[in-house]
């Protein structure tokens, strides 16, 4: 019978703008994209490369995450990501290289 009139409302809205909001997904989603900002903005500092093991630093949003790879234990970054392919590591090892490259 009687429209529904919600307290708070105020007068019914016809048009219910739908903005779609790319929200930015904290860590991994966009993992590809993110480690070549990295680089580009030059927020991954590697720190020293000692054979197979590795440090870095990688300005995030906000934090700083300490990365790096460890010979037995493997790739790992403190970001929540916990994730050998985040977008630190991702950027990390695109400049880093484990295996020296083979005679040309
Ligand atoms: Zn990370």
């Amino acid at each position: 019978m009687s429209s529904a009139t919600t307290p708070g409302a105020g007068r019914q809205r016809n048009t219910e703008t739908m903005s779609v909001t790319l929200l930015t997904v904290r860590g991994c989603e966009s993992a590809a994209v993110k480690s070549g900002r990295y680089l580009v903005e030059g927020r991954l500092v590697v720190q020293s490369v000692d054979g197979k093991r590795i440090r870095a630093l990688c300005r995030g949003d906000g934090n700083i995450y300490r990365l790096g790879h460890e010979p037995g234990i493997g790739w790992r970054c403190t970001c929540p990501c916990r994730t050998p392919n985040c977008s630190h590591l991702r950027a990390l090892r695109s400049v880093v290289a484990l295996e020296p490259p083979g005679p040309a």
